[in-house]
């Protein structure tokens, strides 16, 4: 973390230098997330969570034609009257097939999703008719259009059934191919390059826990980080940890912005000596954001390298997590042509004390409770991930904003964060 002295930046005029409110730096990161990936052809089976490149107009209607929404028979009301009389069965129409003009005076058996046969203006369900020998009794009188899906009640032809820009989930690819389409025009993908820094950092398989050594910690944001990127959509070339030293983050970060969109790092971007990440960006390119009014989270960086650009998250867990979920997250979306969704916060009442605010926007790993509250983890550590795994949300505290219990704040569920 941060030290007292460093040949690289000079923490002191770092320290003085004012933060940025997080408002200010996501509506510039999100200004910066241009323009929107190019589109790629994809099969309609494989475009699940993906983003509509090109809306979707139907060429067909949907049902095409009109059809029984039941087993029973099809019958012209005019020809049906009280008392239960007998109906000849002039047809049997199965789901798939023809159907012919119904003969006057007759009925049709007819099937679930089967076309109607003109002439016909209602449908009875079998449980309502009884069937005969030479034909079926009707127990019930129609009435006008009753059990008859029309043709083009679910979509119109030439109707825009998706628009462009829409996140496709499962219901969609459906929607899609009840329209005939086998493939989608998606957006491509975000490529992210993926890197850990600290050479304290071991992966969990290469060193069992009895074998660590001093000061040895395993890598978890890795893991949070690639599995929140891949919920988003994107590509991750995983570049494993990168040591601290400036040649060997020049050289990563240099390497991975040719082939990528996006470097996401953790770690080392602080103002400690061993902290490289801040001037190896600006030598080969420029750092456009750094530090962010936010608590946990202010050693956050944003830059380019070329046309690559550059996100630096702490490296504390939980820092690394929360700024990825109030920036990178909505940064990633808006590449993909997405518009972030307002995060729908509730309204509840705090069930603890918060009597030292930081002059930061504060954002306390929070749980809801059975009595309608919320509660805090007692442990707010930036470097206490456990708090993220128990907590259910997020309480976003304005700067300076004492809490008592009893007062109502804004809680942002980490569903919603994480869906
Ligand atoms: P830094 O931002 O590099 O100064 O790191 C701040 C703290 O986060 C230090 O205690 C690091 O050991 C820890 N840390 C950095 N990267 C990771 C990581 N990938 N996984 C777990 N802890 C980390
Ligand atoms: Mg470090």
């Amino acid at each position: 973390m941060a030290s007292t002295s460093t040949t690289l930046s000079n923490p002191l005029s770092a320290n003085r230098a004012p933060l940025t409110p997080l408002s200010e730096a996501l509506a510039r990161l999100l200004a910066a997330a241009a323009p929107v990936l190019p589109a790629e052809v994809v099969p309609v089976l494989a475009a699940d969570g993906r983003v509509l490149a090109e809306s979707i107009v139907s060429a067909l209607q949907v049902p095409p034609a009109d059809c029984s929404a039941m087993d029973g028979y099809a019958v012209r009301c005019a020809d049906v009257v009280l008392g239960g009389q007998p109906l000849p069965v002039s047809q049997r129409i199965p789901a798939g097939a023809a159907a012919q003009p119904l003969q006057p005076g007759s009925a049709a058996r007819i099937f679930t999703g089967a076309t109607v046969p003109p002439g016909a203006d209602a449908i009875l369900m079998q449980e309502d008719c009884t069937a005969l020998a030479d034909g079926v009794q009707i127990n019930q009188l129609p009435r006008q259009g009753q059990w008859i899906r029309r043709a083009g009640e679910d979509v119109h032809r030439g109707a825009e059934v998706m628009p462009k820009g829409c996140r496709l989930g499962p219901a969609h690819l459906g929607l899609a191919a009840s329209v005939g389409q086998s493939t989608l025009a998606v957006v491509r993908r975000p490529k992210v390059a993926l890197f850990s820094t600290g050479d304290e950092l071991v992966m969990p398989g290469e060193v069992a826990p009895e074998h660590m050594r001093p000061g040895a910690i395993y890598n978890s944001n890795r893991f949070f980080l690639s599995a929140l990127l891949r919920r988003l959509g994107c590509e991750v070339t995983d570049l494993g940890i990168v040591p601290d030293q400036r040649e060997a983050t020049v050289a990563a970060l240099a390497q991975a912005a040719q082939s990528h969109d996006l470097i996401l790092t953790s770690g080392g971007v602080s103002v400690g000596e061993e902290d490289h990440i801040k001037p190896s960006v600006q030598s080969l390119g420029t750092l456009d954001l750094w530090q962010i009014a936010i608590k946990p989270g202010k050693p956050f960086a944003y830059g380019r390298i070329a046309d690559c650009h550059f996100m630096g998250l702490p490296g504390n867990p939980v820092s690394s997590l929360v700024t990825f979920l109030l920036l990178v997250r909505p940064f990633v979306l808006r590449l993909q042509g997405l518009d972030d969704r307002p995060l729908p916060a509730l309204q509840l009442p705090a069930h603890f004390d918060w009597p030292r605010p930081d002059k930061r926007q504060e954002f306390l790993r929070v749980r809801r409770n059975a009595a309608g509250g919320l509660d805090l983890f007692p442990n707010q550590s930036s470097g206490v991930l456990t708090s993220t795994v128990w907590a259910d949300g997020l309480l976003d505290n304005p700067p300076g904003n004492g809490i008592r219990a009893g007062d109502m704040v804004r809680y942002i569920p980490l569903s919603e964060y994480l869906a």
